[in-house]
């Protein structure tokens, strides 16, 4: 009852003075008293004009005496009841006073006088405290404005505490009033009835109760009317609605517009907004929680460990949504958050959706546009849906990539193997003759049994514990059939220092601090972020001299006794030393014997071009590549590889 709009009369048989609509003239009463939240242009004794819209049409306030002057008892062919007008729990009749005057007199060579501006129409609110003339020809209001000027007056008892008073029944709709003497006649005043029929002339609040609408303003300047966007009370205070929109090339903007609510509802939408905020939060910790389950069991399967952070995360938010959301509010406020949402904006334009249709109707008529019916979800809690379905899977490939660190398998002999993982058989790595970069498989972080063994087999043949870390890189040599050389380089202002590098002891499992390049180059030159004047990088790569003894039958005492003596060498000298002094495999001798570098052995797992040996730990002038690299080398960019 409280806000439905503005609303004339039916049509009551043909229009014409014959019929005019009958009123009984409601008298001033001074226990009730009008509230309008109008921009005030003048006020003088006894009168009061205001400036609803912004432009030069002013609607006038007669509170003076004598009271109703000049407006008769009862209709007239000048005076007649046009509607009535819902204000709170009272009504107001509203009159039309149309005039005839006299018309101008006719000037040859002046256009025909319009009949209008000399029969002027007025519509006349019969208020407790007075009478409010609106005009409405010539140039005067339409019944839309008509309607957001009767929504922004506020009718109030002017009794102690607001009490009650029997001369209030002049202003209370139709029917037996509680003050009436028993009795009394039904007050015979037409009223509106509880949902109106769409009237002529007055666009209908579009919409269901469940629908809103969306209210384009196509300027920056625009009318908002005084009543509380979500249940149509008085305005008492605004809470800001905002976007954020980027522009192209030119950041981000934001919008803001300030909308009346009620205390009630302002303090209702407050609570609704944080208790989105926390629940959202809620969820996202749920998520990082959920996905933290690889850290505390690695060794659940995956698929439980990437679906279990989702499929929690987004149980929450449902509940968030149902049975954690707030109330709904009592009729008529609408929605559990925000009444009115910015949409988009353009330019001067921009899209406000309001939840609440009546009030929609009222704010865009004060903006002479057309409200537009329109189904927007506000639904609450579907913030925490959305940070559930963004953050969980974005957390739980995280944490699970973190907590199951990747393990390289380099199998360097001539048949595929058989790879076991805590007895379990895992891939099969195919023969790698070419030092191509190796397989690889996720482990959970801890302690594992690594084992291989031939295709088919029942169980490992040979399996040994490792301990495997969130933090290094791992490599899987099995059956020692392979040798390993670090290549460190540093870009820019970045040293090697203290960076693993060179031979490396012939093991079956290495921990590498970090490796940046799996059996190949660095990269001639890396991008550094900002803040940061070089960097390192780390290659991992087959040791050529030491896999060829390797082919050649050295066993892993004397590959190692290569390598120890590789890594104590300090010349190109000693370097090659280690070589001649190799007793093992079919070089035994040889090459201290004739003096000679070793012919490539037909079995060499390296084909292509003739290596070279490690025959320098320390660069030469030239391609700053290692020694040891089979590939050629265009020279290093200013500020890549350099070796210290
Ligand atoms: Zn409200």
């Amino acid at each position: 009852m409280a806000d439905r709009p503005f609303q004339p009369l039916p049509p009551q048989g043909p229009p014409g003075p014959p019929s005019p609509s009958p009123f009984r003239l409601a008298p001033r009463t001074p226990t009730l008293a009008s509230r309008i939240a109008l921009p005030v242009v003048d006020e003088g004794p006894g009168t009061v004009r205001f400036r609803p819209f912004n432009d030069a049409r002013v609607i006038l306030l007669l509170r003076g005496q004598p009271p109703r002057e000049g407006i008769p008892p009862g209709a007239t062919p000048f005076w007649s009841l046009v509607a009535t007008a819902p204000m709170g729990p009272f009504v107001v009749e509203v009159l039309r006073h149309k005039q005839v005057l006299s018309p101008p007199q006719w000037q040859p060579g002046m256009p025909p006088v319009d009949p209008q501006d000399y029969e002027p129409v007025d519509d006349v609110l019969l208020l407790p405290d007075g009478e409010l003339r609106i005009p409405r020809a010539p140039r005067g209001f339409s019944d839309g404005e008509i309607a957001f000027i009767v929504q922004s007056i506020q009718l109030f008892s002017a009794m102690p505490g607001g009490a009650p008073d029997p001369a209030h029944r002049d202003y209370l709709p139709a029917g037996p009033a509680p003050f009436a003497p028993a009795g009394a006649a039904v007050d015979p005043r037409p009223i509106m009835p509880v949902q109106p029929a769409p009237p002529p002339g007055v666009a209908p609040p579009p919409g269901s109760a469940r629908q809103g609408c969306d209210v384009v303003l196509q300027a920056n300047t625009f009318n908002m009317p005084p009543r509380c966007a979500s249940c149509g009370a008085p305005k008492e205070t605004t809470l800001n609605t905002a976007r954020t929109q980027s522009r192209a090339f030119r950041g981000k903007v934001t919008r803001t517009f300030a909308i009346p609510y009620c205390n009630p509802c302002a303090s209702r939408v407050k609570g609704a907004r944080s208790k989105g905020l926390k629940l959202g939060l809620a969820t996202f910790g749920i998520a990082l929680a959920a996905a933290a389950l690889s850290f505390v069991a690695p060794g659940l399967p995956g698929v439980v460990l990437l679906a279990a952070p989702l499929l929690v995360s987004v149980g929450f938010a449902i509940a968030v949504m149902t049975r954690l959301a707030p109330p709904a509010p009592a009729p008529p406020a609408v929605g559990t958050a925000d009444a009115v949402r910015l949409v988009s904006f353009k330019g001067e334009r921009s899209v406000l959706y309001c939840a609440n249709p009546t009030w929609a109707q009222a704010f865009a008529q004060a903006n002479n546009v057309s409200p537009v019916p329109k189904s927007r979800s506000s639904r609450f809690g579907v913030g925490s849906l959305w940070t559930a379905i963004l953050v969980a899977p974005a957390a739980a490939l995280g944490a699970w990539f973190t907590s199951h660190p990747e393990l390289h398998i380099d199998n360097a002999g001539a048949e595929p193997l058989q790879i076991w993982v805590d007895g379990d058989p895992s891939v099969v790595v195919p023969p790698n003759p070419g030092g191509v970069v190796p397989p690889s498989i996720y482990v959970a972080y801890g302690q594992h049994m690594l084992g291989y063994s031939k295709t088919g087999a029942g169980h490992a043949d040979s399996a040994s514990e490792v301990h495997v870390t969130m933090r290094d890189d791992f490599l899987y040599n099995p059956g020692k059939t392979a040798c390993y050389w670090l290549v460190a380089d540093s870009y820019g202002s970045a040293s090697i220092k203290g960076v693993a590098q060179g031979p490396q002891p012939v093991l079956e499992f290495y921990a590498f601090d970090k490796v940046d390049t799996w059996f190949g180059d660095n990269p001639q030159s890396v991008s550094v972020s900002s803040g940061q004047s070089g960097d390192t990088r780390v290659a991992v790569q087959r040791a050529k001299a030491c896999m060829e003894l390797a082919a050649d039958g050295c066993d892993e005492a004397a590959r190692n006794a290569f390598v120890h003596c590789e890594q104590g060498a300090t010349s190109d000298a000693a370097f090659a030393q280690c070589e001649r002094a190799v007793s093992c495999g079919s070089k035994a001798g040889q090459a201290e014997s004739n003096g000679e570098p070793p012919e490539p052995s037909p079995s060499a797992p390296a084909p292509g071009p003739a290596h070279t040996t490690h025959a320098s730990p320390e660069p030469k002038p030239g391609p700053p590549r290692p020694a040891h690299s089979s590939h050629p080398v265009a020279p290093a960019a200013s500020g890549s590889a350099k070796h210290g």
